[in-house]
């Protein structure tokens, strides 16, 4: 299995979530290439990474939403050296911060389709899909228009 575009090779040894009883959720969600995220139906607010109860009163009741997709790049940094062997081809890599279009909501990820260089604080992304395995599709992120 290859990224998309020939850059970045095999990615084999790529190691992958392993969903378990908290995000399974999200994972089913990302493997149809949708992204929802949990929002406290008592204080409303969005949270990632999945949980089983709302970090601010304790709610039990956290609802699955689905989210537009789009935000902006909070802050990111470069990758140059690979912490393992997997990663040794796609050097120098972005990961970015993503603050979400939905509000205070933060998810970290890979940036796609741009160069380290052009990488830049408040860059509108969208989410983009990478299928790493035929169960786990990998949420990562690449410019968008507007
Ligand atoms: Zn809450």
């Amino acid at each position: 299995m290859t990224l998309p575009g020939s850059k970045y090779g095999p990615v084999a040894t790529m190691p992958l979530p392993e969903p378990g009883w908290d995000n399974y959720k999200f994972w089913d969600y990302c493997k149809q290439h949708k992204l929802y995220l949990q929002r406290c139906a008592k204080c409303r607010n969005y949270w990632y990474y999945p949980r089983p109860l709302c970090p601010i009163d304790q709610s039990r009741d956290m609802v699955w939403t689905e989210m537009s997709g789009k935000g902006t790049v909070w802050t990111y940094t470069i990758a140059h050296h690979p912490v393992l062997p997997a990663f040794a081809k796609d050097v120098p890599l972005p990961v970015g911060v993503i603050k979400l279009a939905e509000g205070d909501v933060y998810m970290v990820g890979r940036l796609m389709d741009v160069r380290p260089q052009d990488v830049s604080i408040g860059m509108p992304v969208e989410v983009t899909w990478f299928d790493a395995s035929d169960d786990i599709s990998l949420p990562y992120w690449k410019p968008r228009k507007s």
